[in-house]
C-alpha cells in the first residue's frame, strides 16, 4: 500500500513539473448563476476571478468539527467537478484560499454571504448548515472542467437565504424497498438541491419497513408480500415477493448520514389508514379480528387501525416511542389520509368509543371523522410530551383536528388555502404539481414537465399576509407504487427536482422560466458527472404547431438550451446533414414532421408529430359553447391542428366540455365539396369522461345561414366500457359544396344508472373535429 501510494505521489508530482515547465494552465470561469438560484448576485466582470489550484486552501475554523467537515465536502465538490484536489486547513492562509466561517449577526440562520476576489473566497453563514448552503452555490458555480482546464470563479458577491424554512422531498419505501446505500444517494441528490427535510414514508398497506423491537411481527410478518399487481387496474401479479425492512441502527445511520448534509430524517408512520402490513402482522388491531394479508395491490382498503380499542392507541405510542428513539427529528409524521369509515361505522368497539366521548355528526365533521381526530388527538399528546410537533396529511382536516398540527396539503393546490386559512402551518404537496411519480398529471414529457413543476404558486394571492405565513415550507413526492428501481426513482426525481429547488429556496419575484432554462444545462451536466439518471426527454425538441396563413400549419422547434436542430418533414430520420432548423417554417397537408437536437455529437431521442390534415384543419375555427375552464388550453384552435391526442386528457392536446356540446363553426376560406363531418373524442368513464350522445352538420355559404345536412344519434356508453380510449365518430351526408360548416357533438346528458356517479352530469373530452 505504501509504495504505490508513494508511486503515485511521484508521478503526481512530475506531472505538475511537467506543466509549470510548458506554459501557463488554461483556466475556465465559472458561473454564480446556479439553481437554485441565489437571492441576490452581484459581479464585478472587471475584476480578475478566483483562480483554484492545487495550492488553493479551504480554511476552517478551529476545533469547529462541522466546519471542518465542510471543508472536508467543499474539497471533494471541487476535486469532482474541477478535478483539482486543494488542501483543508484551520489555519488562515494568506491568500489563494477559501475561508469558511459562520457569524452569528446574520438574521437567516440559513443565509450565507458569499465575497470572491482574486485572492481569496469568504463563505460566511448565520449557521454551519448556513455555510454548507453555500458551499452547494460554490460547487454549482464551477465550471466542469475534468483537469482539463484550471477552473475559476467570477468576483462578486453572493447575498443569499431561502424562501422556506422547510423544504422537503419524500420516497416511500413502503410499496417498494430501497437499501440503505441507495438511500444515502438520494440524500446527496437532496443536498446538491439545498433540501433540508427527508420525509421518510416507512410504513404502507404493502409493506412495514422499520424494525421496532416490541412488535417484532410487524417485520417478520409485515415486511413481505407475495407477490405485486403488474400495472394499474391488471387482475394479474408478478408472482415475485417484495421483502425488505431497515433495522434501528440502520435508520439511525441514515439520520446521521443526513445530519452531516444538514437534512432532517422525518419519519412517517401512516395510521390509522394505510395499515394492512400492520393487522396481518398483528390482526387484534382491527376492527374484525382479519385474518389480513399484506397487499399485493395498490389504492385504498376499508380494513383500518381499529380506532375504538385501547389495544390500537397502546401499539401507536409504543410505536412513535421507538421511532421518537431513533429520530431525532422536530416532526413526527403520523399520516392520517385515506381512511375510509366503513368498518367503524360497522365496529362495536369503535362505535362504543364514540358513545364514550359523546361523538355526534355535525354537517362537516361526521362521528367517525371525529373519532380519528381524537385517536390523532391522543397520539399527538405522546408527540408533543418528548418536544416534537405531529405532522399530518391533510385529511386530517376532516375532524378538526387542534391548530398545533402541522397540515402537509397534497389533495389539491386550493388544500393549502384552506389549510392556511384554518390556521395550521402548512406544507405544500399537491398531487397535481409536486408528486412527482404521478402518472395522471405528471406523464408531461420535456420542457412541459419541468414548466408544471416550476410555475406552481406555493403561496396562493388570495390569502391574508398572516394566513401566508403559515405556508411553511413546500415537498416534491415520490410514491413507489410503480416505481421499483434507482433509475426510474431518478427520472422522477430528475430534472423536475432543481424547479421544486427553486420553488423552495429562491425568490419568487425572480421567477421566469426561460431564466430557469438558461441555468438548468449545467445542473443536467452535474447530473451527469454524479452518475444521476436524469430523464433525458429534456434534451428532446419540443415541436410547436400553429395555424398559419391559408390553411397552412407553422412549425415551431424548440429545445430549453437553443441546441442545434435538425429536421426532416418525410418521415425519415433526421441527421446532423438534415435541414438545420432556424426559424418558424410553414407546411401543408398530412405529414410526418420529424427533429432532434445534436449536442457536441451527442444526439437527442427524436420527436415527432403527425399532422392529419382534412379540409378544415388549420382554416379559422369559432366555438359557439364554453369549454370546461380547466380544460380549455389554448382554445379552440386546437380543435382542428391536425395533431391527435396523446392519451392524457389533461395534457393540452384534448378539449374538455362539462356537460356542454361542443359546437364549433369552421370557415373553410373558400367553397370545398364534401361528404363527411368527424368528432375525435376520449373516453374514460372513470372519471365522469363520456363520449357522444349525437352528431349534427350545417353547412352555409356566407356563414350567417346554415342548413342541416345530417345528424345521427349515438348510444350513450354501455357497462363496462374501458378507460382511455379514443373514439372516432363519424357522419356522412351526400356531397355538397359548402364554405362554413358548423360541426354539432352532443354531450352524454347524465351519467347512466351503471355508473357510480348516477345522474351526475358528464364531460365530453374532444380531439379534434374535420370535415372531409
Ligand atoms: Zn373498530
Amino acid at each position: 500500500m505504501k509504495t504505490s501510494f508513494f508511486k503515485s505521489c511521484t508521478a503526481a508530482a512530475l506531472l505538475f513539473l511537467a506543466f509549470s515547465a510548458c506554459s501557463q494552465q488554461e483556466t475556465t470561469l465559472g458561473n454564480l448563476h446556479v439553481i437554485p438560484l441565489p437571492q441576490e448576485i452581484t459581479e464585478q466582470v472587471t475584476a480578475n476571478p478566483f483562480v483554484i489550484r492545487t495550492s488553493t486552501t479551504i480554511c476552517y475554523p478551529e476545533g469547529n468539527e462541522k466546519m471542518k467537515r465542510n471543508a472536508e465536502f467543499l474539497a471533494s465538490y471541487i476535486k469532482e467537478v474541477a478535478g483539482t484536489q486543494v488542501k483543508v486547513s484551520s489555519e488562515t492562509a494568506a491568500s489563494n484560499c477559501i475561508m469558511l466561517e459562520t457569524d452569528t449577526t446574520l438574521t437567516n440562520k440559513e443565509g450565507y454571504e458569499m465575497d470572491i476576489n482574486a485572492d481569496r473566497v469568504i463563505i460566511k453563514g448565520g449557521s454551519e448548515a448556513a455555510v454548507f448552503y453555500g458551499i452547494q452555490t460554490l460547487h454549482k458555480a464551477l465550471p466542469i472542467t475534468n483537469g482539463q482546464t484550471l477552473a475559476s470563479l467570477p468576483a462578486g458577491t453572493i447575498n443569499d437565504w431561502p424562501e422556506f424554512s422547510y423544504r422537503g422531498f419524500l420516497v416511500d419505501v413502503g410499496r417498494h424497498f430501497f437499501s440503505v446505500d441507495y438511500l444515502k444517494e438520494v440524500i446527496d441528490m437532496l443536498a446538491l438541491h439545498n433540501i433540508n427535510y427527508f420525509h421518510w414514508h416507512l410504513t404502507e398497506d404493502q409493506g412495514w419497513r422499520i424494525e421496532i423491537k416490541k412488535y417484532p411481527k410487524l417485520t417478520e410478518i409485515g415486511s413481505h408480500r407475495k407477490e405485486t399487481i403488474v400495472a394499474p387496474g391488471s387482475d394479474q401479479f408478478d408472482n415475485t415477493p417484495v421483502s425488505g425492512y431497515y433495522t434501528q441502527e440502520e435508520a439511525k445511520e441514515i439520520v446521521r448520514y443526513a445530519a452531516e448534509r444538514y437534512i432532517t430524517v422525518i419519519p412517517e408512520i401512516d395510521m390509522p389508514g394505510h395499515m394492512l402490513a400492520t393487522l396481518a402482522s398483528y390482526p387484534e388491531l382491527g376492527c374484525t379480528g382479519g385474518p389480513y394479508e399484506v397487499a399485493t395491490q395498490f389504492g385504498v382498503f376499508t380494513d383500518v387501525l381499529c380506532g375504538g380499542n385501547e389495544k390500537s392507541l397502546q401499539f401507536a405510542r409504543d410505536v412513535l416511542n421507538e421511532i421518537m428513539d431513533i429520530f431525532p427529528s422536530p416532526y413526527i409524521h403520523i399520516g392520517g389520509d385515506e381512511c375510509p369509515k366503513e368498518r367503524w361505522e360497522a365496529c362495536p368497539k369503535c362505535q362504543a368509543q364514540i358513545r364514550k366521548l359523546g361523538l355526534k355528526d355535525t354537517p362537516e365533521h361526521s362521528k367517525e371523522n371525529q373519532l380519528q381526530a381524537w385517536f390523532m388527538g391522543e397520539v399527538e399528546k405522546s408527540i408533543v410530551a418528548r418536544g416534537r410537533k405531529m405532522l399530518a396529511w391533510d385529511e386530517i382536516l376532516e375532524g378538526n383536528p387542534a391548530k398545533s398540527t402541522t397540515v402537509m396539503a397534497w389533495t389539491s393546490p386550493n388544500v393549502r388555502i384552506k389549510s392556511a386559512r384554518l390556521g395550521h402551518n402548512t406544507i405544500v404537496c399537491p398531487i397535481t404539481h409536486l408528486y412527482f411519480s404521478n402518472p395522471g398529471y405528471n406523464r408531461l414529457k420535456g420542457v412541459s414537465s419541468v414548466a408544471r413543476v416550476y410555475n406552481f404558486e406555493p403561496v396562493a394571492d388570495e390569502l391574508t399576509p398572516e394566513e401566508k405565513a403559515r405556508i411553511i415550507g413546500v415537498q416534491g413526492c415520490i410514491w413507489t407504487e410503480w416505481t421499483k428501481d434507482s433509475v426510474k426513482m431518478e427520472w422522477q426525481m430528475m430534472p423536475r427536482i432543481a424547479a421544486l429547488s427553486e420553488l423552495q429556496w429562491s425568490n419568487p419575484k425572480q421567477k421566469n422560466l426561460d431564466n430557469f432554462l438558461g441555468r438548468l444545462r449545467h445542473q443536467l451536466d452535474l447530473y451527469v458527472l454524479y452518475g444521476y439518471h436524469y430523464k433525458q426527454d429534456i434534451d428532446n425538441v419540443t415541436i410547436d404547431i400553429n395555424a398559419g396563413e391559408n390553411g397552412q400549419a407553422l412549425v415551431t422547434l424548440s429545445t430549453f438550451d437553443n441546441a442545434p436542430v435538425f429536421y426532416t418533414t418525410d418521415g425519415s430520420e433526421p441527421t446532423a446533414s438534415s435541414a438545420a432548423y432556424t426559424e418558424p417554417f410553414p407546411v401543408q397537408g398530412s405529414q410526418t414532421i420529424k427533429a432532434k437536437a445534436i449536442r457536441n455529437g451527442r444526439e437527442s431521442e427524436t420527436t415527432e408529430e403527425t399532422l392529419n390534415y382534412s379540409l378544415a384543419t388549420m382554416r379559422p375555427i369559432t366555438l359557439a359553447s364554453e369549454a370546461d375552464k380547466g380544460y380549455t388550453f389554448k382554445g379552440a384552435t386546437l380543435l382542428n391542428d391536425g395533431l391527435k391526442g396523446d392519451g392524457n386528457y389533461r395534457s393540452g392536446r384534448y378539449m374538455g366540455f362539462y356537460s356542454n356540446n361542443v359546437d364549433a363553426t369552421i370557415d373553410l376560406q373558400s367553397e370545398q365539396e364534401i361528404s363527411e363531418a368527424f368528432i375525435d373524442t376520449y373516453l374514460v368513464p372513470g372519471d365522469y369522461i363520456f363520449g357522444l350522445t349525437g352528431m349534427e352538420v350545417y353547412v352555409s355559404n356566407d356563414g350567417k345561414s346554415f342548413s342541416k345536412v345530417a345528424s345521427r344519434q349515438i348510444p350513450v356508453l354501455e357497462k363496462g366500457s374501458k378507460n382511455n380510449v379514443p373514439c372516432h365518430n363519424t357522419l356522412a351526408f351526400d356531397k355538397t359544396k359548402a364554405r362554413y360548416v358548423r360541426i354539432v357533438g352532443k354531450c352524454t346528458p347524465t351519467l347512466p344508472a351503471w355508473h357510480s356517479g348516477a345522474g351526475k352530469k358528464a364531460f365530453l373530452f374532444v380531439d379534434e373535429i374535420g370535415v372531409n
